[in-house]
This record gives C-alpha cells, structure tokens and sequence, in this order.
C-alpha cells in the first residue's frame, strides 16, 4: 500500500512527479504565510496580516445533508507535504478549496493567547469557543457548551466519532464529553456515553471496556471484532472499539470510517461524523518522520475512500483541517536542514523544532460546499480565521442547507 519508488525507469517517472510534486508545495507556500514562531506564549497573532478568502467555486444545485470533518492531529502544512513526498503523489484533497486557519488557544483568566493543546483546540472546532487548554466541551469560563454534533442531533441528524485514539483522547472527547480536565478519564468516559452521539468508534481500550455494562444500559450495542461490525449497523446507537492505534494497527482507519459511513447512513435526516487521525500528533511528539509520514498516508487514504464512498453525490461536504502544528517541522528538497530521509527514493531533509505543539497555522481544506469565511468574523479584528470558525462554517451549513447547495 505504501510507496516506495525504485529503480531507472521509476526514478524517471519519479523525477517528473517530483518536479510537480514541488510545483504544488511552492504554490501552497505561496498562498500561505506560514510562520513558525517558538517559544510558550504569544499575546497576538503570528500571522495576523494574512487575509484569507476561499476562492470561490461554481456550486451544483442540491441540499447539503451531511458533514464529514476530518481531523490530522498536529498536522502541519509541513506534513502534508511531507505526506505527497512519501506518497509520490499530491494528496487529491490538497486541491480542494483552501485556507488557512490559526489554532491558539486562551490563558487562563486572561484574554492572552497561548499555544493549544487538542483539548482546547478540539472544543474550538466542536463548539466554536475558544477556551483554555485542557477544557473539553467547556468554553473558557468552565460552562458546557453544545457541540456540533448536539446541533446536529437538534435537526434529527445522527452523528459519530472515529478516532484512532482511544475515545477519551482530547479530540474525541472534544466533540463528546465535558470536563474541564482532559486526563479525568471517568469523567470523560461518564459523560460521553451519556452523549446521545450515535456512533462511538475508537482504538482498543480497558478503561473503555471496563464500562460495558454502562454502555449497554445507555443503549448502546457494543462491538470489538471488526468481523462482526455488520451486525450493528441498523442499531441506533453502536460502541465500536478495534484494534486501530499506531501505524501498525490490524484495522485501517479508512475501513473503520467507511464501516460509520454505512451506519450513518441509514438516517434520511442525514448525519454528521468526525474522523480524526491521532498518529500524526504522536509520532511529532516523538520527533518520528518515518511514522509520522505513515500516519499522513493513512490520513490521506481515509479522505479518499470518504470520497469513494460519496461517489457522485453532492449532498456531503468534506472538511479536512488539523488541531494543531506539532513538532515546528520543517521539510526541504535541498540539504539545507540536519535530517535526510532516503525512503522516498528522493532525498528529503527535515528539521523538528519542537517535541510539542507549535503555533503555526494550520489548513482547512472544504469540499462540496462553496465556503465563504469572510463571514464569521469571530476574530475580526484580528482579520485571521480561527478553528473555532471552522464550528461556525459548519454550523452555517446545516442552518442553511438549501442556500449552501444553491
Ligand atoms: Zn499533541
């Protein structure tokens, strides 16, 4: 499945590709002004001369029902292009309508901001709050706040949760539990099965499985043998936990948000599903260009089997962003930074600035769906889109569902 490009003849072919390949990387760095800033703590915008307006796109005529929102944990510009570079190809989404988008989150007590985490970042993009790093489902005051997927369930939609993490990781607790600690995990786990989200769907867990019987009682039909996961598609409500953590995991996430796909489906209302690819932050943590590379592949083959699985309906916008930059990475075709990389045939050298998160915007990639930011002027007078506008978009569309399929 993975690409590796040897040979004379591949290699002429990969030169041309190649060439291509850093067409498209020189044209997204021409858009962007992507700057990487250190250290902790920033009281304004890195990037806050940057106007960013989606280029509009003829529209076909039709209601947009349903919204998938991809999620790369910690997924940089960088990585993407990273991710083309192993892939020998760009990455179909990379094409798609485009901004970019700043991730900071809030200080505590103070209208300061500050690198995020996933907790903080996730609630941005769920319920459209900035708020305080390690805060889920809670704007900064501490209060709940509703989720996109509540406002989904408000029109009759049914909504899911796909994550390689485990599901009381920051992302998907994000979009389906409060707490105002992202490592009180009973109180994540207490509150999530309590959701009312209709599809559950995440990696191999005891804590998880220790609340079988909590889960069952709250409707629930519980599956962990990817064999058996037909069974469960008519349920209204399925916990699904497979074996999906890491790059070397039995379940490929494209087949598990394939498999939510199907059982979302069956709702005429439509539904709303969130997929989020964890990897890609761990492997930066971890400063792992290899795997991390792996973890864009599998990101990127999760964006086209959603789309396969569309084929040619226009009633589904796909949205594909990050949380969050991790690790200030750096890439190069010339040996201008200290790490080469021979797997991809090619040299490619890489630098990590950081084993944590960095500041660096991120991308928002939409399709299916002609996306005008200049709307939510959430942060306005700081003329950047945040994450939390990402909320916004999203809620937008569904209030209008008619007027964005005009
Ligand atoms: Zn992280």
């Amino acid at each position: 499945m993975l690409k590796n490009i040897e040979g004379k003849t591949t290699m002429k072919i990969y030169r041309q590709k190649f060439l291509s390949i850093f067409m498209t990387i020189l044209l997204v760095f021409g858009l962007l002004s992507c700057g990487v800033q250190e250290g902790s703590e920033i009281t304004e915008s890195s990037a806050g001369d940057t106007t960013d307006v989606i280029q509009v796109t003829p529209t076909p005529d039709h209601e947009i029902k349903n919204i998938v929102l991809i999620i790369g944990d910690g997924m940089g510009i960088e990585h993407i292009s990273a991710g083309q570079f192993y892939a020998g190809a760009p990455f179909a989404f990379a094409s798609w309508q485009y901004t970019s988008v700043n991730t900071d989150s809030v200080k505590v007590n103070t209208n300061r901001l500050t690198i995020t985490d996933s907790a903080a970042s996730g609630t941005a993009l769920a319920t459209g709050h900035l708020t305080v790093n390690s805060y889920l489902g809670k704007d900064a005051t501490g209060a709940d706040v509703p989720t996109i997927l509540d406002y989904a369930a408000s029109l009759n939609k049914s909504t899911g949760v796909v994550t390689t993490d485990t599901l009381y990781g920051a992302t998907p607790a994000a979009f389906s539990a409060q707490s105002i600690d992202r490592n009180a995990v009973e109180t994540i786990l207490t509150t999530q099965i309590a959701s009312n989200v209709n599809l559950l769907c995440g990696a191999v867990d005891t804590q998880c499985t220790a609340r079988q019987v909590e889960i069952l009682d709250a409707g629930y039909v519980f599956c962990d043998d990817f064999a058996q996961v037909d069974s469960t598609l008519s349920s209204d409500k399925a916990y699904w936990q497979f074996d999906l953590a890491g790059n070397g995991a039995s379940i490929a996430l494209p087949d598990a948000s394939v498999k939510a796909l199907d059982f979302l489906d069956k709702d005429t209302d439509g539904f709303v599903l969130m997929i989020e690819q964890a990897y890609i932050d761990k492997y930066s943590h971890d400063n792992n260009f290899d795997e991390m590379v792996k973890s864009m592949s599998s990101l990127n083959d999760t964006v086209d089997a959603v789309m396969e699985w569309l084929g040619d309906r226009t009633d589904t916008v796909v949205l594909v962003t990050a949380d969050h930059e991790t690790g200030a990475l750096a890439i190069s075709t010339s040996p201008v930074l200290a790490n080469e990389c021979t797997s991809f045939g090619t040299p490619i050298y890489y630098k990590w600035s950081r084993a944590d998160h960095s500041n660096a915007k991120v991308g928002l990639f939409v399709h299916g769906v002609k996306a005008d930011f200049t709307k939510f002027d959430f942060y306005a007078s700081q003329h950047q889109i945040k994450n939390s506008d990402v909320y916004y978009l999203m809620y937008d569309i569904l209030s209008n569902p008619i007027n964005y399929g005009e």
